[in-house]
């Protein structure tokens, strides 16, 4: 095992942030997979699991069980770790910006065609090959100024020539679930998704906004369509963002059996070989589209009362939630947008106007533009 220190640039004189990142295994002995956690700094199960698998990768390294290369950034965001205000952890937004962490990865398919498009041929694998090279090399060319822009470098740089990619996360109160592309859900994000036993799937190309896991998977996916068929490429890249249930949800029990799913699924990808095969659970969801998966918005300020529960399967117009204005003594109810399954829903209890309270997952794609929330 070796460990990586990455120190970023610094804001102002006499700042440090470093990024630490775990190495096991060897560069270009099997399938490379990058686990980072906690992009968004103030989610804290991620981290929780990267501490369990940690312990577990360096006995399986020390034990000569990495069959691949397997790269483990423990805590993604050293800016937004260092994030209060008032008591309260702000990690989702760059406090000296505003740009939220997860957006403007940037976008490498110009830079690649630039530097390889008219040397790649019929051969997809040496295409694919040619290509890991050029990304790696755009990605360390990137421009940096600020600490922010050099975190992303940086995590990109980790990440871009890797064949997985697991950007563990999670939301306000939720199910376990994930978001991935549909070029590599079969058979790939299935595989992961049984590992895991997520309860929800989304499935969209490019979301709105460039996320880390776009920037990994959708650039062999734009590149594909720009080469055409004369110069074929796999989707080279499952990248995946996987939200581990809600922020309160940091337990051992759970980050120890989501460490150990993750294993099982490195296990399968032949990244690595656990001592005794590990079972491949069935799979508890189909996926669906992220256009399906509908935000609900509060009508107005005030005391958020859910009516139902996580996991309840809902039918379009079913109130969902009731607000209550405590001033004027108003009450309104929060219908569900879609049928669906009640997924995701804000932590808090008190509401602002427009405040997103909860997301229902519905199986008919019916919203456009930018998917991800801000
Ligand atoms: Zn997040």
């Amino acid at each position: 095992m070796r460990t990586e220190h990455h120190v970023l640039l610094p804001a102002h004189p006499g700042q440090r942030h470093e990024l630490v990142s775990l190495h096991h295994g060897s560069p270009g002995a099997g399938p490379k997979v990058v686990i980072q956690a906690s992009l968004h700094a103030d989610e804290t199960p991620g981290m929780l699991v990267a501490h369990h698998l940690r312990s577990r990768l360096a006995q399986l390294d020390a034990a000569g069980r990495i069959t691949g290369e397997v790269v483990l950034v423990p805590a993604a965001n050293p800016l937004g770790m260092a994030q209060w205000s008032l008591r309260t952890h702000q990690g989702r937004f760059d406090q000296a910006g505003g740009e939220n962490f997860n957006r403007h990865f940037a976008d490498l398919t110009e830079a690649v065609l630039a530097a390889v498009g008219d040397t790649l041929g019929s051969d997809a694998v040496a295409n694919a090959a040619a290509v890991r090279r050029a990304l790696r090399e755009a990605a360390a060319a990137l421009p940096a100024t600020t600490p922010l822009e050099d975190l992303r470098r940086t995590l990109l740089g980790l990440a871009i020539d890797a064949d997985t990619v697991i950007d563990l996360h999670c939301d306000g109160q939720a199910l376990l679930h994930l978001y991935t592309t549909p070029a590599t859900w079969s058979p790939q994000g299935e595989l992961l998704a049984r590992c895991l036993g997520v309860e929800v799937a989304l499935l969209a190309d490019r979301s709105g906004g460039d996320p880390f896991d776009e920037a990994c998977s959708m650039v062999w996916v734009d590149l594909a369509s720009r080469l055409g068929p004369a110069k074929p490429l796999p989707p080279g890249c499952l990248a995946v963002t996987v939200e581990l249930r809600g922020e309160h949800d940091v337990t051992h029990e759970l980050a120890s059996r989501d460490a150990e799913a993750i294993l099982t699924y490195l296990h399968h990808r032949g990244a690595l070989q656990l001592p005794e095969p590990p079972v491949l659970p069935a799979p508890r969801c189909e996926p669906t589209p992220l256009a399906g998966s509908i935000p609900m918005h509060a009508p107005h300020g005030g005391v958020l009362v859910f009516l139902r529960e996580l996991g309840d399967r809902v039918r379009q117009g079913e109130p969902i939630a009731e607000l209550i204005d405590p001033v004027t003594g108003r009450a309104s109810l929060v219908a569900s947008p879609a049928e669906g399954l009640f997924f995701a829903r804000e932590w808090r209890r008190f509401a602002y106007a427009g405040m997103a309270i909860g997301k229902v997952a519905g199986r008919e794609a019916v919203r456009s533009g930018a998917l991800l929330s801000p």
